[in-house]
């Protein structure tokens, strides 16, 4: 994609619209357009790139952003960038491989996934007003995660060299955290297989939350998904 500095700067003041609006207020980090010597800088380079077409965005490969990057500085080898404004600033950036949430995208490329709320584990962002009052919610599942009771502080009850830390987890992976659709979950129970399932308020699983886990099922549970799924949409 060959973009004009007018392109640029008009994508980028599109996504300044959006932070505005849902972002700043969760401390996500807007990175400045210029820097000092008036050059457009390499995060708002990445954001503009990753964010053209929102919200239907592109899975951008690191090749292809490489590229793109080296028209504005020829020399660059390794794009950080993508990787820190997710990471680091709270732009919900999905890194292929390694933690997708919601979207499938591949090891080695990233993708925008949201300009209306910030990275899901972006610790500064987590209001407590927009999940409802977090100690309260904690309280009433008696401090322990909703899913394998381990309480908070403790050691935890899977990996007892481990102190449990509660953490604010969706219920359903595929909305937004926000209340009615957060539970607390320990460290673990949060991280491994979050995107896959939807839990309910128990912290039991109910639903598959990620379609193409179904390719882990045992081939006989595929073969009646299969019948179940042909029945309802032939
Ligand atoms: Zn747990």
């Amino acid at each position: 994609m060959k973009l004009t500095n007018q392109d640029i700067i008009k994508q980028y003041n599109f996504v300044k619209s959006f932070h505005d609006k849902y972002l700043k207020k969760f401390a996500v980090a807007m990175p400045k357009l210029y820097d000092k010597n008036k050059h457009f800088t390499k995060n708002a380079l990445v954001l503009v790139y990753l964010s053209f077409g929102y919200p239907k965005t592109k899975a951008v490969s690191k090749t292809e952003l490489t590229k793109f990057m080296r028209q504005f500085y020829p020399d660059i080898n390794d794009v950080q960038q993508a990787r820190h404004l997710g990471a680091q600033d709270g732009w919900w950036i999905v890194a292929g491989g390694r933690d997708n949430i919601v979207i499938d995208v591949q090891r080695g490329s990233y993708q925008l996934y949201n300009l209306e709320e910030p990275y899901p584990s972006f610790k500064k962002g987590h209001r407590v007003e927009g999940i409802g009052d977090w100690q309260k919610l904690k309280e009433a599942y008696g401090l322990r995660c909703a899913t394998c009771g381990s309480r908070e502080g403790e050691p935890h009850f899977h990996w007892p060299a481990t102190k449990t830390k509660l953490q604010k987890s969706h219920m359903d992976p595929n909305k937004p955290l926000k209340a009615g659709n957060v539970i607390p979950q320990c460290q673990k129970c949060n991280r491994a297989d979050r995107n896959r399932w939807v839990y309910d308020e128990k912290g039991r699983v109910i639903k598959l939350a990620k379609p193409s886990f179904v390719k882990n099922f045992d081939k006989d549970v595929r073969r009646k998904i299969l019948a179940i799924l042909k029945k309802e949409f032939r």
